[in-house]
Parts: C-alpha cells; sequence; structure tokens
C-alpha cells in the first residue's frame, strides 16, 4: 500500500472557473452586483425556491447583514449553540447583542431544541440556528417557539448548502430557506466554494427592500442601477457587503455544477460509512446519524472518538501514516475572549464534541484506494488501542 499523503481539504475545480473569470474581466466590469452576481444568485433563487439572494464576501458577513436586519440592539439576547464558529457569534456582538449559549444535543452537535424555551427571557430577540456538517436542526420544533415567542430565526447555513429539512406534514424546504434569513458560506473548505464568499437568503419578503440598502454600504444604489430614481443617496446603515464579479465568475463555474458534485461529496461519505460499519468500527467510534427530518449533504464525515485522548492518539497515528484529520469547535462559552462574559451555566454536550470529534478527508479527489487506506488505517489503530 502506497502511502501518499492524504490532505484534509483540497478545493475541487469544476474547470470552467477559468473562462468565466476571463469573461467577467472582458466584460470589463469587474466590481460587485454585475452580471454573474446575478447569475448566481438568479440560480440560487430559482433552485432551492429562495424568496432573494444576496451573494456576500463571506457567510460573515451575510450573518452581520442578518444581525442589522433584524435590528439588534445593545442588551438583546440572542440564543446560539456554543459548538460553532466564531462568526456565528460575532456578528451579533458586534451590534451590542448579549449572546445566550445553549447546549448541543446529546448525539448530535446541533443545538438541543428542548432546551431553548427556557432561556428565553423578554430581551430575547433571535435564535440563531447552525445546522452542524449541513444536518437539520429541528426546525420544526425551532420554528414553533419561535412564533410562539415572537422571536426571529437565522440560520447560520453556513455548511448547509443543498441540505433539506423534511416537516411532519410531508413537505421540505432547503435550510437556510426556513428562518426568516439565512446565510451560506463559499469558504474554500465548504462544498461549493470561492476561496472566500458566502450569501444572505432573504425568505422574509419585509426585509427585502432594506437588505439591498444594507448590502450597497447604505445607499439605494440598487433601485438607482434599475432606473427607479435618477440618483442614489445615502439612506441607512451598510457596509461594503458584495464580493467582486471576479469573486461571483469563480462560483457560478462551481454552482452550475452543484448536482455533480454534490453526488460525488455523497458517493464518498457513503463509502466511508458502509467500510466503517463493515470493519465493526462504529462499536469503537459514534459515527454520525443523521436524524430522519434531515438530509445529508455530505458536508462532513466526522467519528465521535468518544475520548480526548483516543482523539489526540489516532490524529497522531493518522499522521505517522501521512493521513491529514483534524478536529474544529472548541466551545465558545470556554474561549479566552467569552469565558467572563458566560453566564456560567455548564454546557456539557458542547465540550463533549469540542473534547472528541473528529474529521476526515473529504474532497472530490479522493480515490476509493484513499478512503479505503484512511479506514483501514484507522482499524489498525482500533486494534492497537
Ligand atoms: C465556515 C463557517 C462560517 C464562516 O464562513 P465564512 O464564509 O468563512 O465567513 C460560519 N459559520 C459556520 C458554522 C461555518 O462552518
Amino acid at each position: 500500500m502506497d502511502n501518499q499523503h492524504i490532505a484534509f481539504n483540497k478545493v475541487y475545480l469544476t474547470g470552467n472557473e477559468y473562462k468565466y473569470i476571463q469573461q467577467a474581466i472582458s466584460n470589463a466590469k469587474i466590481s460587485g452586483g454585475g452580471f454573474y452576481t446575478k447569475k448566481c444568485q438568479t440560480l440560487l433563487e430559482q433552485k432551492y425556491g429562495f424568496y432573494k439572494c444576496l451573494l456576500t464576501n463571506s457567510c460573515t458577513a451575510a450573518l452581520e447583514m442578518a444581525a442589522i436586519l433584524i435590528g439588534v440592539k445593545p442588551g438583546d439576547e440572542i440564543i446560539m449553540p456554543s459548538f460553532t464558529f466564531v462568526s456565528t457569534a460575532n456578528a451579533f456582538l458586534l451590534r451590542g447583542a448579549k449572546i445566550v449559549f445553549v447546549d448541543s444535543q446529546p448525539g448530535h452537535p446541533n443545538m438541543d431544541a428542548s432546551l431553548i424555551t427556557s432561556l428565553i427571557t423578554e430581551k430575547t430577540k433571535a435564535i440563531v440556528v447552525v445546522h452542524y456538517a449541513g444536518v437539520a436542526c429541528d426546525m420544526e420544533k425551532i420554528m414553533s417557539i419561535a412564533v410562539a415567542n415572537n422571536l426571529f430565526v437565522v440560520e447560520d447555513a453556513a455548511q448547509a448548502i443543498d441540505s433539506f429539512y423534511h416537516f411532519s406534514d410531508g413537505t421540505r424546504k432547503p435550510l437556510g430557506g426556513i428562518g426568516h434569513l439565512g446565510a451560506f458560506s463559499f469558504h474554500e473548505t465548504k462544498n461549493i466554494s470561492c476561496g472566500e464568499g458566502g450569501a444572505l437568503i432573504i425568505n422574509d419578503p419585509s426585509f427585502a427592500e432594506r437588505s439591498e440598502i444594507i448590502w450597497e454600504k447604505g445607499t439605494n444604489r440598487c433601485s438607482f442601477f434599475r432606473g427607479e430614481i435618477d440618483k442614489y443617496r445615502w439612506v441607512d446603515i451598510g457596509s461594503s457587503f458584495l464580493p467582486s464579479e471576479i469573486t461571483a465568475a469563480f462560483l457560478f463555474a462551481q454552482l452550475e455544477m452543484i448536482d455533480v458534485i454534490q453526488q460525488k461529496r455523497k458517493d464518498i461519505w457513503t463509502l466511508y460509512n458502509s467500510l466503517f460499519t463493515e470493519k465493526k468500527l462504529n462499536s469503537i467510534f459514534k459515527i454520525s446519524e443523521i436524524p430522519g427530518y434531515s438530509d445529508n449533504n455530505a458536508h462532513i464525515f466526522y467519528l465521535d472518538c468518544i475520548t480526548n485522548d483516543k482523539r489526540k492518539n489516532l490524529i497522531e497515528y493518522l499522521a505517522k501514516n501521512n493521513i491529514n484529520a483534524i478536529f474544529h469547535y472548541l466551545s465558545l462559552h470556554k474561549s479566552p475572549f467569552f469565558l467572563e462574559k458566560h453566564d456560567g451555566r455548564e454546557l456539557p454536550q458542547s465540550d463533549y464534541y469540542s473534547d472528541t470529534l473528529l474529521r476526515l478527508p473529504l474532497y472530490l479527489e479522493l480515490t476509493k484506494a484513499d478512503i479505503e487506506r484512511v479506514v483501514q488505517t484507522i482499524s489498525d489503530f482500533s486494534k492497537n488501542e
């Protein structure tokens, strides 16, 4: 068996990226909001039935726009998981919000919806859900809590492109398209990528007009470009949230191939899963379980190593065998920045996943032999445990 290095992630190129970037350059209009930006936005709106989509520089930027749109003021409380990326919290902290962290589910890193109601106060403004690994949070329950308490729901759907939630009445909706607002990431590590990029999904039409203004630095330039007004003015707060046409051109090359990319990722995920079952490794590690109400968009294949020591040893063993596996998310409530600000509640499930979760390589260049080698190496490790 050869011992070539297996990286954790490699960006996939569809082949049209250079062509579209060249086209964008020869259009001689490379600032944001042009031909490729519109093509990406329209593709996402039509494919997933989103009311409105705006491309952004990142998911972080889309979350910052969401915080502005729902009108977060200093002192407002925002409920969100502790087991997430820093941007989920920063976007709301930047507007002066108080972050109230909710624990993960026993059995899954997603937020435990049964804990939300007890955290709601008069100051609660929104629930921010994070669909970890593209697996849906319990949206039916979360939306009904939000309706009952008059709260906004923002979906951090950074990892959740092309994943769906199945409601009990048999209907399904794309993740990012269920709450008032949703945010996707097209960072290099995500299923669909343009290096750095994202999108804001506007599901509540009442946010549509203002979203364009905030996107365009607080001006009504979008209306001006549509010929609805004769000059554009400063009308609200905003920032520079649009990516350039070069980025949008790259992204379009990926988005138009989304079905192919998704099928290949799912094949890799399924192969991992069946090899783990075949080798009975699912009694030594816990493999991600997908709840019946969620699709699996194959963003992440992770193992729950059960103890921190086992994870440490496994990472070392894989590294010795030239395989790069990584862990992520250290509970935000225990971070150097937030520790003193947290209200002191224990969040044991979030800490558990911080200690035990391990992500395996998952990208389209991985061959069947690569995947077999990763699983065999883990199997060898478990025999020496
Ligand atoms: C990747 C990620 C982000 C940040 O995305 P950017 O596009 O890099 O800003 C935010 N939240 C979650 C859950 C993520 O996985």
